[in-house]
Parts: structure tokens; C-alpha cells; sequence
């Protein structure tokens, strides 16, 4: 396998990152720092979610930000839709965004506490949601949570993930995502995993999500790269974690993963600079210090950038 040398990088910290934050953030904001992403180049950006308001506050006000935001025609937006009844509300504006996200927890108990309900439950439930959001013309994103590991159950079986995701691409997903929900991946099974997967599911795009948690999201997303994956997510700023359980820290930062890429020789298509001042805004924002290290150190030729 010679190393891919161009990938697709989906920017999701307005809804990964943004619903772990504890601080109210006001939509115009989101807006504005949404738009500044729209700006540094990504042609996918998962902005909202339809979960219910109660559950998850801070993504409250996903409609207004989907009716607002101002982004170039080519960037493709993707909304999270936990159950049908969030799909019914999303189908509302469906005329702004492109792509639908859908997910199950591979493991048992990790599912019970994220979404209430079993795994056969919720995927009866994908089945119904992956032919309606397919028939709506628009892309259908599956991502099969706890992949690598559960933080109740420990190891996860990777033949039970695969027949997951072959199930959803059965149910007509376009893409599927592999989330280290808990950052429990190492970089020698990303490597057998991807290699797997993508044998497994032809056709179909498969996409890494590594978190951060303990340290070894970019290696893990090497790993991934070199088993022949050409479809990464990550959060500007290193926002993002998990709603269960607390302390579930941050997905791969972005700048982090686009300033690996671009040193190795492998297109992302994205302004590296123009991630940074994003992330710099959303600190700003945030009113915190946030933990990438691309947003301390600047990009490797940072001395070649004007002021
Ligand atoms: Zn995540």
C-alpha cells in the first residue's frame, strides 16, 4: 500500500467540540467562527446536531445556525441525528446542509448511557433513518461510536464493529466513521483495523475519528493514513470529548493533524494559517486556553508568515 498523498479532513468541533463546553456560547459566535472555518478551506464541517435541547443544551439553536451561516457553495455541511424524531426536525430546513450523520455505540453499554436504548434498538432505528435520508438525496455519514475500545467494557471486538458498519452500508450509508469515542486506539491496531475495514466495505467511504484522550490521536491517525485511509475528522483547538463518561477530552486537533499531513507531503486542501486564526478566535471565544499545539507554536514555516 503506497501512502495516499491526498485526504479529506471533516472540521466537527462546532458540534463535537462545541457540546462539551460548559460555558454557554452565544450564536453568533458560532456563526462567525463557523464562517472562518468555511474560509481556511474545508469542504465538510459538521455544524449542529438534532438531539434533544434538554440533553444537550449547548446545540440548542442548531436551526437558526444552520439558517444563518454563510459558507462557500462548496463546502458540504453535516448535521448529527440521534433518533427518527431528530430527523423529522432536520428534514425541516433540509435545504441547509448535505449530509446526515447517524450512529451507534459498538459497545453495549456505551450505547445504553449515550442514547438510552440497546444496540439492536438503535440500529432498527438507522435502518428506517439510513433509507430516508438517502431517498432525501442527501449523504448518509454511519459512525460506529466505542470503536477501538470502550471506557465500561474495555475491548471491543473488531469483527463485531465491521459487521456494524457493514450493516449500515447495507441500509445505503454513503460513509462510514470509526470513532475512538474515549481515546483507547494504539497506533498498531489503527493500522490492522483500517486495513480491515477497508477491505471489508468497497464502495463505501471510511472515515477515522481519533480522539485524543491519552495523547496518541496522531499517531493513530499515521497509522490509519498508512493502511490506505483518505478520510479523517478532527476539532480545531482540540475541542470536543464525550458526553459519557465525564473527562472524555478532546478529538484530534485539526491544525495538529494538517500541520502533520502538510510536513509529510499529503494534500488536505486547507490554509493551515487560516485553521489557526480559527482556533485562536474560538479561544477567544471560550475565554480559555485550548490544548493544540500548532495554536502555541504556530505552523513550521512560521517565520515566512506575514504578521
Ligand atoms: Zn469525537
Amino acid at each position: 500500500m503506497s501512502r495516499p498523498d491526498r485526504v479529506h479532513i471533516r472540521e466537527v468541533g462546532p458540534r463535537d467540540g462545541f457540546q462539551n463546553e460548559p460555558e454557554h456560547i452565544a450564536t453568533d459566535d458560532k456563526i462567525r467562527l463557523i464562517e472562518a472555518l468555511g474560509r481556511a478551506g474545508f469542504t465538510r464541517i459538521e455544524v449542529a446536531s438534532f438531539v434533544r435541547p434538554d440533553v444537550i443544551p449547548q446545540l440548542s439553536d442548531g436551526v437558526e445556525v444552520l439558517n444563518r451561516i454563510d459558507v462557500p457553495d462548496d463546502v458540504k455541511l453535516m448535521v448529527l441525528i440521534p433518533n427518527s424524531r431528530g430527523l423529522d426536525n432536520a428534514l425541516k430546513v433540509r435545504g441547509r446542509f448535505h449530509e446526515a450523520a447517524i450512529f451507534v455505540s459498538a459497545s453495549e453499554t456505551h450505547n445504553k448511557k449515550n442514547v438510552n436504548r440497546t444496540v439492536d434498538e438503535t440500529m432498527a432505528d438507522n435502518d428506517v433513518m439510513a433509507k430516508r435520508i438517502r431517498a432525501e438525496g442527501l449523504g448518509c455519514a454511519a459512525v460506529v461510536a466505542t470503536s477501538f475500545g470502550c471506557p465500561y467494557e474495555g475491548k471491543v471486538e473488531m469483527d463485531r464493529v465491521l459487521g456494524l458498519a457493514e450493516r449500515f452500508a447495507e441500509a445505503g450509508a454513503t460513509e462510514i466513521g470509526f470513532g475512538d469515542t474515549t481515546g483507547m486506539c494504539n497506533p498498531a491496531y489503527a493500522s490492522e483495523f483500517f486495513a480491515a475495514a477497508l477491505a471489508r466495505l468497497p464502495g463505501v467511504e471510511v472515515t477515522a475519528h481519533f480522539h485524543n484522550t491519552r495523547g496518541q490521536g496522531l499517531a493513530n491517525a499515521y497509522a490509519a493514513l498508512e493502511a490506505g485511509c483518505t478520510s479523517f475528522e478532527s476539532s480545531f483547538g482540540e475541542l470536543g470529548g464525550c458526553p459519557v463518561p465525564k473527562g472524555s477530552t478532546g478529538n484530534i486537533a485539526t491544525e495538529d493533524l494538517v500541520s502533520m499531513f502538510h510536513e509529510m507531503g499529503v494534500d488536505t486542501g486547507l490554509d493551515l494559517p487560516a485553521v489557526i486564526d480559527a482556533a485562536r478566535e474560538a479561544q477567544r471565544v471560550l475565554g480559555r486556553t485550548l490544548t493544540s499545539h500548532s495554536l502555541v507554536a504556530g505552523p513550521i514555516d512560521w517565520h515566512l508568515q506575514s504578521a
